[in-house]
């Protein structure tokens, strides 16, 4: 039996009532759901034999949590392992779409680590506008960096930044997503630390944070842009009572957003809430607000351009992208592409905040060679036509993967892009004998004891 603090229990049945309490604490006490995301930016999937989370249109569950990381296709970032109410930001945007100003908009996605969410962002731009996605805790932003390049957004920049530290970009962000750090209590069936970590004292003090947050950051969100604030928590203290703080205190309109009747979501009249007792997924709130307070928008000053690539760079990359209208830019003996119409905005960013990766990097100057970066390979921009491929067996690729030199017969020598089931997973440069793997080490897969354990995804 699940063993809760008692003044968590109080709260619980206060907000649910007695009998409705009884059906939380036994769902919580049940298995875990498993679900996934897919990026419509991969290999097309065929997903018809698995159930749809019904608020989202890649949205899926499993059956059972598999070993994902056996799966090429999870490093390929053809989906990505969402826990499915999260999915929700989805349907907050869609709804309330028309309401950005620009139909290219610029979103910042401040807590963004692991990146599930702004996966999810960087879908619904669909390589129009940009994103940012920030974390400020320096250990967390590998994660969220890998995580992005798999998905293989191209229109991105990730930032290690305080939150305070956006609030001089005034009115720059059409969209911000806050999904606050949080006293987790709808984790509780996930994880025993949040149980352990749980108290009043830490409820009040996750909900001062999470004003703080908001309120720094706001200065940031355009007059008529979109703030989604979220938690995985239940208590009003963190949920309701700050949303409507943000709308009285910093200016902003609560919304609404459509829910059918089957997905069982609980609308409090301030937000959504997600309970394991009635909607398929975890523990979850969400509200969407739109500024009304007045802000001026910063002035995008032109910055001291990166270096051009030379014309022979950028002349001989120019076959590895299917987008043409792209800035090739050095930095150092980096080739990195950006997209003309948001260049500017991008070295901006770049001068203001503390930028961990920005645009597509493409690849790297060695000599008379341009080596070809895994984050090309993973991008939706590749053009697969520029390279020779070779598809690799289940075996292979997780040989790739644990970054083995391959021996390949029959394939010329130079650079090898890596398929599984056609979607690409990185470089090799064959020199006849062995295939050099030009997987990043820090991405290499560590895991010895589940080589057996491939099962099909998708
Ligand atoms: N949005 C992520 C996703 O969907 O994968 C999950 C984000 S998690 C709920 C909250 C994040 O906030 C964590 O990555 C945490 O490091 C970060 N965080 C912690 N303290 C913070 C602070 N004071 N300001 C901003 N972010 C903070």
């Amino acid at each position: 039996m699940l063993q809760l603090p008692s003044d968590f229990v109080q709260q619980m049945i206060s907000l649910l009532g007695e009998e409705e309490y009884n059906n939380f604490l036994q769902a919580i006490q049940e298995e875990r759901i498993t679900s996934i995301r897919t990026n419509p930016h991969k290999i097309s999937t065929s997903c018809s034999g698995l159930e749809q989370v019904p608020w989202s249109r890649n949205g899926y569950y499993l059956s059972e949590r598999p070993i994902f990381t056996m799966d090429p296709l999870f490093h390929a970032g053809c989906y990505y392992a969402q826990e499915a109410s999260s999915m929700f930001v989805e349907q907050a945007i869609q709804q309330h779409w028309d309401k950005l100003e620009s139909s290219e908009p610029l979103f910042l996605d401040l807590c963004a680590a692991p990146g599930g969410k702004s996966t999810l962002l960087a879908t619904l731009l669909n390589g129009k506008g940009w994103l940012v996605c920030n974390e400020v805790m320096k250990s967390r932003i590998g994660v969220l960096d890998e995580n992005i390049t798999k998905w293989g957004v191209p229109n991105v920049t990730v930032t290690n930044n305080d939150p305070k530290e956006f609030g001089q970009l005034n009115g720059l962000f059409d969209l911000i997503l806050i999904d606050a750090p949080c006293s987790g209590e709808g984790m509780f069936r996930k994880d025993d630390k949040a149980i352990e970590d749980w108290s009043l004292d830490n409820v009040k003090l996750c909900s001062e944070r999470q004003k703080r947050i908001v309120a720094d950051v706001f200065p940031a969100l355009k007059e008529g842009g979109l703030l989604i604030y979220s938690t995985c928590t239940y208590n009003v203290e963190e949920d309701e009572k700050n949303v409507q703080w943000i709308a009285d205190q910093l200016g902003a309109n609560i919304l609404e957003i459509q829910t059918a009747e089957e997905w069982n979501i609980t609308s409090s009249g301030i937000g959504y809430h997600f309970f394991p007792h009635k909607t398929k997924g975890e523990g979850f709130y969400l509200a969407i607000l739109q500024k009304t307070a007045e802000e001026e928008m910063v002035r995008i000053k032109t910055p001291k351009q990166m270096p051009m690539a030379t014309k022979v760079i950028s002349e001989s990359c120019k076959n590895w992208l299917t987008s043409t209208d792209n800035i090739f830019l050095m930095e150092k003996d980096k080739v990195v592409v950006y997209p003309s119409d948001w260049t500017d905005t991008a070295l901006f960013l770049k001068q203001n905040l503390h930028v961990i990766h920005n645009g597509l990097t493409i690849g790297t100057v060695k000599g008379k060679d341009i080596v070809p970066d895994t984050t090309l390979a993973l991008s939706w921009l590749l053009n697969t036509e520029g390279f020779s491929l070779y598809n690799c067996s289940w075996e292979e690729a997780i040989q790739f993967l644990k970054k083995e030199n391959l021996t390949l017969n029959g394939v010329e020598k130079g650079f090898v892009l890596f398929c599984f089931k056609g979607a690409p997973l990185g470089f090799g440069k064959n020199i006849g004998n062995r295939c050099n793997n030009l997987y990043p080490s820090e991405w290499h897969i560590r895991m010895e004891s589940a080589l057996d354990k491939y099962s099909e995804i998708l």
